[in-house]
């Protein structure tokens, strides 16, 4: 190992993904006669481009991976280091870098993102998606299957089953309904007839630059008892992608057919079978009389927790990720939340002093607005990051901060199955129990519109297609004015709702 070389900053950072490079970005902009240093494991960081404030609270943007030097180049005084941090003592205000150096701060934030979660390790046919790395893997080894297995029922698993062509998909999710994070079951029945229609052809081929690295793929990782946990924590991560992960790869099987997905509902994995096993497990009950129980040999087996057992070429792990806490937690006293995640209150303040987080890896745990809610999205770690960079300036010159605007309501633009999808507030009546109505308007195939009301009020909206409604809705739902009178009149699409309330 080299000589410890130390280094002394008022400002570092943790984390080339969204929320750290926000975070960098702001403070260089705050205070361009110091030095701000970017820590962080992966050769490419992750810019945020194209920035439309499309209303008070929904934002729209492109994010493009960049190598470091670009960020350099913009902010003279931002100095990267490509190297993981391995150990953080928060005591002595400084870090130990795996390339030998010492890092020294005054204030430090984390933005280290989380990891995948995966329902079993170490086994070679089963795939986590998270970064660029593990999305080419994905893409190489779909290339040349037949038939794959996606288990999970988030934004990752939504995106990937309608992105996949020229290969059989079984999606197995554990509730009634599909993108159960995002949706209830009646937008998911809008969506379900999308994955039986072939896929758009894209009207303009891909825009943004990408970078590539020569970095080996990270291999799989350990223990066969079927709980999820970490992708192996010795590998040093890239950056977590995001909604247009697939846009330029082309994701496809061998097989002529545009969509082929069957859903498998309630149920999860129950036993990972190699070939042997399970021709071994077929002798030793009789043969089974079940359709989905194919004997040809495939490379891997997968038995599902409602008795159906598949052959596949291999499987995608979709099962969401866990905050990347763990690298700094060793002789410190951070206070984790459930999660794993690092708590920040609402200055994005970790428990020990002058460490602040932003991103996946922190837990929101101030008193939210009743509007809003924590979701480990991509617009939710360039808030925070950008926030966290405000507050450490903020207590460094012994300002006064409030909580930013942003984390009034909840907000996110996204798109799902070729269609544009906002979602608002309390969107799926999160924590409102039985206490509320929904309203819901459906055109096949063009749009969605579901509302939650508490007590004439609304509380929360899925919109998906052109509806056009966004900008009205978040001031209902920002102004929390009485819609009684309007009943179910609210989604009359026959009365021009903009007009009424604008
Ligand atoms: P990351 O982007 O994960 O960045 C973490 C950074 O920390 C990396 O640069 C890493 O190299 C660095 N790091 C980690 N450990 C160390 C260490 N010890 N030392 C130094 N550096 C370290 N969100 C959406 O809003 N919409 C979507 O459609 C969507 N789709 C997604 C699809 C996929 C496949 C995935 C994986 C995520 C998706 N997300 C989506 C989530 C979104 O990408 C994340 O919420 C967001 O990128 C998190 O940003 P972050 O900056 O907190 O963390």
């Amino acid at each position: 190992m080299a000589d410890k070389i130390a280094k002394r900053s008022k400002f570092v950072v943790v984390g080339g993904g969204i929320a750290g490079v926000t975070c960098t970005e702001q403070l260089a902009s705050q205070f361009p006669s110091d030095e701000i240093v970017l820590l962080t494991a992966a050769p490419l960081i992750k810019a945020v481009t194209n920035f439309k404030q499309v209303s008070k609270t929904l934002e729209d943007f492109d994010v493009e991976e960049q190598p470091s030097s670009i960020l350099e180049e913009k902010y003279p005084n931002v100095k990267v280091i490509q190297s993981a941090v391995r150990q953080l003592q928060a005591k002595e205000h400084k870090l130990q870098m795996e390339n030998g150096e010492e890092v020294h701060y005054e204030k430090l934030c984390l933005c280290s993102g989380g990891r995948p979660k995966l329902f079993i390790q170490d086994n070679p046919h089963v795939l986590g998606i998270r970064d660029i790395d593990s999305a080419k893997e994905f893409q190489k080894r779909l290339s040349e299957a037949r038939r794959i297995v996606v288990i999970g029922n988030g934004g990752i698993a939504l995106e990937l089953v309608y992105e996949v062509e020229g290969c059989e998909v079984i999606w197995a999710v554990k509730d009634k309904a599909i993108g159960n994070t995002f949706f209830d079951a009646g937008a998911a029945q809008f969506l379900i007839p999308t994955l039986d229609t072939d896929k758009p052809e894209r009207d303009a081929p891909y825009k943004r630059t990408r970078y590539t690295t020569d970095r080996a793929v990270p291999p799989g990782t350990s223990s066969t008892d079927g709980r999820v946990q970490d992708q192996n924590p010795k590998v040093e991560l890239g950056s977590a992608l995001g909604p247009d992960w697939h846009q330029g790869i082309k994701l496809r099987g061998v097989q002529e057919v545009s969509h082929s997905v069957h859903v498998e509902y309630q149920c999860e994995v129950q036993k990972i079978y190699t070939p042997e096993d399970f021709l071994l497990s077929q002798q030793a009950r009789q043969p089974s009389s079940d359709p989905s129980s194919d004997t040809g040999l495939w490379p891997v087996y997968i038995q599902l927790t409602n008795g159906k057992t598949y052959g596949c070429d291999f499987i995608v792990s979709a099962t969401g990720v866990r905050p990347n806490s763990g690298p700094f937690l060793s002789g410190n006293s951070f206070a984790v939340a459930d999660d794993s995640g690092l708590r920040v209150d609402d200055h994005m303040r970790t428990s020990e002093p002058d460490v602040y987080a932003a991103g996946d890896v922190c837990t929101a745990c101030w008193e939210p607005s009743p509007m809003w809610q924590q979701m480990r999205l991509w617009t939710q770690a360039r808030q925070m990051g950008w926030y966290a960079a405000r507050c450490m300036a903020a207590d460094l010159l012994d300002e006064p901060i409030e909580l930013d605007f942003c984390f009034e309501l909840f907000a996110h633009m996204t798109k799902f199955f070729n269609y544009k999808v906002v979602l608002l507030g309390k969107f799926n009546a999160q924590g409102l129990g039985q206490d509320h109505d929904l309203l819901m308007r459906c055109t096949k195939g063009r749009e969605y519109v579901k509302v939650v009301m508490r007590e004439g009020h609304m509380m929360g909206a899925v919109l998906i297609g052109e509806t056009d409604l966004e900008e009205t809705f978040e001031n209902l739902i920002l102004n929390q004015m009485d819609l009684s009178a309007y009943g179910v009149d609210l989604l009359n699409p026959s009365i021009d709702i903009e007009d009424y309330f604008d």
